[in-house]
């Protein structure tokens, strides 16, 4: 079978390595790709924002399935495009992707379906923000309405910090929601869904600051863990029948069936877990550690997906726990420092990790190079999450780079409790 892979991230080298443990893939290739993921695939020029291109790319490969890996292509709607075309695909339509692609939409769904959420108000104009506002407490939370590469959020502490929020995220898509400040641990929960059905695949948590003990600006994400020890079966069961699956069936009721991976996003309150967010597709650095655990063929799951089987699939995952602690370039998140040559790729990594590439290309004397502001994932997985770090952090240590960035502490919540 032969399966094309969109996208160029650690996420999308973490999909093409499981792909290739497929014994059904027999062709596999990725656009644009990345320094990393050209050893295990073709890889294609292609611009991910540009639904005509990636249909040229799709006509010159001809795939027998397309994998879509981040959030812009499927905003694009690239998946209604390959639709019309016949051609299989996982992940979901532009509609269903509004999920994600619109807090506004989302905030009403949830609302419309009684799931668990902060309160909030979307608005559209500087008077209904300024009527708004003091109906929340400090501090409070405003979420631009579209995707913004996780720059569309201001928590503002004071009133000051709220009117300058909302004369900078309002201009961003016209409209801007309100919401109230929640407090606990943040857990995100990946659901395979077919249209019809959800199930719940596994649990990991981000370290979206860039420095230790969570500090410093946010970023895309520093690092991730998953262990079962995050999604007790109580809790799985929870997120399942109040959240996934009302999800899914909201999505099919109001005519736009959801397919592909819905990441939940959850606020573990002292009143219940709430939906912070939801989005699209697999999160990355998150897919990079809990695709070490899936033993399940990743093929499999997009079949089921396209399918309408979910409910039928028997996703295993191995016991234990998995992590994945990024390198970033010099500057990030403000700025990435690009062409820097990386040192300590040609030795290849012991057993159990694996060296995903984020932002990596190769220079004219064929080095490899840094090309974006996360670089690499150093992903490892153990029968608990101290072995797991202890080899992901052995494994980086024979990796670098000048200006390199990382946490040494990635899990370190899990950690304290292990
Ligand atoms: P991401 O980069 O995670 O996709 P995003 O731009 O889609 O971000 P959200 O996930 O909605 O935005 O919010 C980003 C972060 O802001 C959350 O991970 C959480 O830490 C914080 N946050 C969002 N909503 C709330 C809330 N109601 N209460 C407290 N913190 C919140």
């Amino acid at each position: 079978m032969k399966v094309l892979v969109i996208g160029a991230g650690g996420r999308e080298h973490a999909i093409c390595w499981a792909l290739r443990k497929s014994a059904r893939v027999n062709e596999l290739v990725c656009a644009p790709g990345n320094a990393g993921i050209e050893t295990i695939a073709k890889c294609l020029p292609v611009k991910q924002d540009d639904v005509a291109d990636m249909l040229r790319v799709t006509d010159a490969v001809q795939p027998d399935v397309v994998v879509i890996g981040p959030e812009v292509p499927l905003a694009a709607g690239i998946v209604d495009a390959l639709h019309e075309r016949g051609i299989r695909v996982f992940g979901p339509t532009q509609a269903a992707a509004q999920l994600e692609s619109s807090k506004a939409f989302t905030k009403d769904f949830l609302q419309r379906h009684n799931i668990p959420t902060a309160r909030y108000v979307t608005v559209h104009t500087l008077e209904e923000a300024q009527t708004a506002l003091p109906e929340f407490s400090l501090p409070v939370v405003l979420k631009a309405d579209g995707l913004a590469a996780g720059k569309g959020v201001i928590i503002a502490t004071t009133s000051a910090e709220a009117d300058a929020a909302v004369q900078e995220l309002l201009p961003m898509n016209g409209s801007l929601v309100i919401e109230e400040f929640l407090t606990g641990d943040e857990l995100s929960v990946f659901a395979l869904c077919d249209g019809t059905h959800a199930t719940i695949i596994a649990a990991a948590q981000d370290h979206k600051r860039i420095g230790e003990g969570d500090t410093g600006p946010n970023t895309g994400g520093m690092g991730a863990y998953s262990t079962d020890l995050l999604l007790p079966d109580d809790l799985k069961t929870w997120v399942l029948e109040n959240v996934a699956q009302p999800t899914v069936d909201g999505m099919k009721l109001e005519g736009y069936p959801f397919r592909g991976i819905l990441f939940i996003g959850l606020m573990m309150t002292p009143n219940g877990p709430k939906v912070l967010e939801f989005n699209t597709r697999w999160g990355d650095p998150e897919t990079e550690a809990i695709l070490l655990r899936l033993e399940t063929d990743f093929l499999d799951l997009v079949d089921a997906s396209i399918d309408g089987t979910a409910d039928k699939l028997d996703i295993r995952l191995k016991p234990g726990a998995a992590i994945s602690v990024i390198l970033a370039s010099a500057g990030y998140p403000a700025s990435a420092e690009k062409g820097v040559v990386i040192h300590g790729l040609d030795v290849p990594p012991p057993a159990s990790v694996e060296v995903f590439h984020a932002g990596t290309a190769r220079n004219e004397a064929g080095e490899v190079v840094t090309a974006g502001g996360r670089v690499l994932a150093i992903a490892a997985e153990a029968e608990n999450l101290r072995r797991a770090a202890g080899k992901a952090y052995d494994a980086v240590s024979a990796i670098s780079f000048k200006g390199m960035q990382m946490r040494r502490d990635i899990g370190w919540r899990a950690l304290n409790r292990e």
